[in-house]
Formats: C-alpha cells, sequence, structure tokens
C-alpha cells in the first residue's frame, strides 16, 4: 500500500467533477486500499477520490471510534435528505481550518461497495455530515464553498501562505 498525496484547497483540480466509475477492477481494489491508508494516516474520517486527483466517484469512509468500519461508496446517489443539522467541519484538503456548515441531518444513500453490489445505507449524525461533505467533493465542490466571501478570503490567505512555507523560493535553489 501507499500514501497519495492529497491535492490543497485552492488547487483547481478539486474543481473537476467526477464522472461515474465503470470498472471494477485489481486497480481499483489497490486504489481504495490506498485510499484507506492515505484517510487514516492523515488522520481523517473520509477521502473522496477527487482529492487524490481521481476523478471517478468514489469514496472511502470510516467514521468509528475504533476506525475498524471502513465503508466504500462507488456511484453513490443521495436519494432522500430530512431534516437539518449544523457541524464543524475540517477537510483533508483544507489543513487547519475548520467551520460550520449547515447539513441536512439525515440521508438515504444508493451505492455500490468495492465488490460492486448494490447498498441502500440510512445515515444520520455525523455519518449523514461525512456522506453529504465527501459528495460535494465529488461535485467538484469543497465546504468553504459555503463561508461568507470575508472568512473564504481568510482561509485562502492561511492556505496560501501555508503553500509558500512549502515551496521552495527561486532564491533558495
Ligand atoms: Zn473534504
Amino acid at each position: 500500500m501507499a500514501l497519495l498525496p492529497i491535492l490543497e484547497y485552492p488547487d483547481e483540480r478539486l474543481r473537476k467533477v467526477a464522472k461515474p466509475l465503470e470498472r471494477i477492477d485489481a486497480a481499483l481494489q489497490r486504489l481504495i486500499d490506498d485510499m484507506f491508508e492515505t484517510m487514516y494516516d492523515a488522520p481523517g474520517i473520509g477521502l473522496a477520490a477527487t482529492q487524490i486527483d481521481f476523478h471517478q466517484q468514489l469514496i472511502v469512509m470510516d467514521v468509528s471510534e475504533e476506525k475498524d468500519q471502513p465503508l466504500v461508496f462507488i456511484n453513490a446517489r443521495i436519494v432522500e435528505t430530512e431534516g437539518s443539522q449544523t457541524c464543524q467541519e475540517g477537510c483533508l484538503s483544507v489543513p487547519t481550518v475548520f467551520a460550520d456548515v449547515a447539513r441536512a441531518e439525515r440521508v438515504i444513500v444508493e451505492a455500490l461497495d468495492r465488490h460492486g453490489e448494490a447498498f441502500r445505507l440510512d445515515a444520520s449524525g455525523l455519518l449523514a455530515v461525512c456522506i453529504q461533505h465527501e459528495m460535494d467533493h465529488l461535485a467538484g465542490k469543497v465546504f468553504v464553498d459555503y463561508l461568507s466571501p470575508l472568512k473564504r478570503q481568510l482561509v485562502a490567505r492561511k492556505m496560501d501562505k501555508r503553500h509558500r512555507q512549502q515551496t521552495p523560493t527561486r532564491a533558495a535553489g
């Protein structure tokens, strides 16, 4: 297995819209394992393929305390939503930034698992938040899109500073 590089906001590749995944093969199983390893290592509770620059509808997730309930969603669709909740969210693509986002309290999702078997999941609370957050990634959306323009500006500045610190300057060779 291998750790995959995670794209960071405001990378334009986070804006690509993922296409339906068409082939479930051995290469995909390896990719799924690598995505889990990358997510657990970060550490995070969900990772959408968009974040590792793979633009097909694939999400891995584990919101359990013990990190022993891995979930894979292929070609997921939210077929029903109910209620609302506001939760403080973070994102592996926007490190160190946390903000309140309003989401549906409950969602019903239909998807394929890693073996291509169809399943239906009735999710609420944190799991429902995570599903909506990751499905947004596949649609080219990032959670900071929901913030006010002023807050988004602060986030952009923070990320810019972070990326400048990581990139060697020309003078340094
Ligand atoms: Zn995210």
